[in-house]
């Protein structure tokens, strides 16, 4: 892999604006979020810009990035440790600020000195479940006719196992 020198990280008007929307964030926004709003200001500018800034911040070690929603990934301008949680109905994260004194026991360690610790929970929030829920849907599998119902498509179908075939009915 070709490894490169990460170079000055100049201040320009625009990451100046995506800072100043990063700066005491706690919504966890994606790359698409921070693009949309930082636009307004910035019509010309690019939605690479914004990735490669956000990508810059990362390994400066400035954001962490939470790959806690398997469709996008999410930003953290806050680097202290702190738990997360995520509705899967909306995808929205919240901080989960409590130190849960969880460890690997010694034979588990492999040994590891372990230093940390991000436990990723998820459920419904409160504006979801008034609103009935997670969203559901079959899916049927093409294959061999099989439904099931679920949150998201299964890569394969459980009566028949064939890859690929599940799709979304109606
Ligand atoms: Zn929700
Ligand atoms: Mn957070």
């Amino acid at each position: 892999m070709e490894r490169r020198k990460e170079t000055g990280f100049k201040l320009t008007p625009q990451r100046l604006a995506i800072l100043a929307y990063l700066d005491g964030n706690t919504n966890h926004p994606a790359a698409e979020d921070i693009y949309r709003d930082v636009r307004k200001s910035f019509p010309t500018m690019s939605f690479a810009t914004v990735y490669n800034t956000l990508e810059a911040l990362k390994r400066r070690g400035e954001i962490i990035e939470l790959t806690i929603d398997p469709e996008r990934k999410h930003y953290d301008p806050n680097t202290d440790p702190h738990h997360h949680l995520i509705c899967l109905s909306c995808k929205r994260i919240v901080d989960v600020h409590k130190d849960f004194k969880i460890n690997i026991p010694r034979a588990q360690r492999q040994g590891f000195r372990v230093t940390g610790n991000h436990i990723e929970f998820y459920g419904v929030c409160p504006d979801c479940m008034k609103k009935g829920g997670v969203d559901m849907a079959v899916f049927k599998c093409e294959e061999c006719g099989a439904t099931k119902e679920g949150r998201c498509k299964p890569k394969k179908c459980s009566k028949c196992g064939a890859s690929g075939t599940m799709k979304k009915e109606g």
